[in-house]
């Protein structure tokens, strides 16, 4: 797992808001995983983690970040996902 990831994954996350139908990556719009550029997969979702600054990014990841991440994975058996997002 990058470092980055790692790191990223102490916020709570708020909410999963998927993707109707997967939309490709383009412009800044790039999966989590992607920053070093090894990722190319479709986004599926929309994860909006809690910062303790009270900011709300967001953040775009692909299948194979949600099913990677155990805090997703738990987020989405006790919550499911929200309403789908608008890319
Ligand atoms: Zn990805």
């Amino acid at each position: 797992m990058p470092h980055s990831a790692a790191r990223e994954m102490r916020r709570p996350i708020l909410s999963i808001h998927p993707y109707v139908p997967a939309i490709e990556q383009q412009g800044d719009v790039i999966c989590s995983m992607a920053s070093r550029g090894d990722c190319d997969h479709k986004l599926i979702a929309e994860v909006c983690p809690e910062f303790s600054d009270g900011t709300t990014p967001r953040w775009w990841v692909c299948g194979e970040w949600l099913t990677s991440h155990s805090s997703a994975i738990a987020h989405i058996t006790t919550n499911g996902f929200q309403v789908p997002a608008v890319p």
